[in-house]
């Protein structure tokens, strides 16, 4: 798993490169530095229960009404007042929470993130066979990683809750399971060489891959974020992706 610290290193990094998706990266630079003290919080705790995450959520809302959206600072004004509130939101969300609101789901990931990253950092992940969902805390991935093995490479899956990786077959859709090479489009766009498009024609989502060969810099759930006009470009192509990053995006 990745540091906050490093993380955060590379969004003011490619902020300078990526001029449009500055914006976005800032602020995931702010989420980051705010989960980081959680992370180490909980590790230092050895706290497993949920309960501990709700007295967080006071700093959660005032950093999003200094930096965030109106549509996520209402949402904290109209459903997170209460602890009790608060504890709900985190229990949905972490019982699988795909009927959440998406600025519900999004206070909820900022939490859950460091939590889940913490109980997968003790725990011993047989991710050898893994399926198209995290093999930890079964929630679904939030990009693909491409390293250079042998013959071809090999792709991972980074989840989008607790970070682990697991490896994963190349010419396999994570959505639906297809795997006839001629179904599975790769798109790629000079200008942001180290990431791609993974789509499928058969159930229209899609995944972005990170090439670790050709920036091995990079740390993908950052470049995932700065890589956003690949999302727009796959969008606007009728191909949704196959889960939203921490942003909603
Ligand atoms: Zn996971
Ligand atoms: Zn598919």
């Amino acid at each position: 798993m990745t540091t906050h610290e490093s993380r955060i290193a590379r969004a003011a990094q490619l902020a300078l490169v990526h001029t449009s998706a500055a914006p976005l990266l800032n602020f995931y630079a702010e989420l980051a530095r705010f989960q980081k003290p959680i992370f180490s919080g909980l590790q230092s705790k050895r706290e497993t229960d949920l309960r501990a995450l709700v007295c967080y959520f006071p700093a959660l809302i005032q950093l999003v009404a200094r930096t965030g959206t109106d549509l996520l600072a209402n949402f904290a004004v109209e459903n997170l007042a209460s602890a009790d509130g608060q504890l709900e939101l985190l229990s949905a969300a972490w019982e699988g929470g795909d009927a959440l609101d998406p600025a519900g789901r999004f206070y909820a990931r900022v939490l859950l993130q460091p939590y889940a990253e913490y109980l997968a950092s003790r725990g011993d992940i047989q991710a050898a066979g893994a399926g198209a969902t995290c093999p930890f805390c079964n929630a679904r991935p939030v990009a693909g990683v491409l390293r250079g093995e042998g013959d071809g490479g090999k792709r991972w899956l980074l989840c989008s809750l607790c970070s682990t990786e697991w490896q994963y077959r190349r010419v396999l859709c994570p959505g639906c399971g297809e795997e006839n090479k001629d179904k599975l489009p790769i798109y790629t766009a000079a200008e942001l060489p180290a990431a791609r498009v993974d789509a499928c024609d058969t159930c229209h989502t899609y995944l972005k891959s990170i090439d670790l060969t050709k920036d091995g810099h990079a740390i993908p759930v950052v470049d995932e974020i700065a890589t956003v006009a690949l999302n727009i470009w796959a969008e606007d192509h009728d191909y949704a992706k196959l889960e939203t990053n921490l942003l909603g995006m």
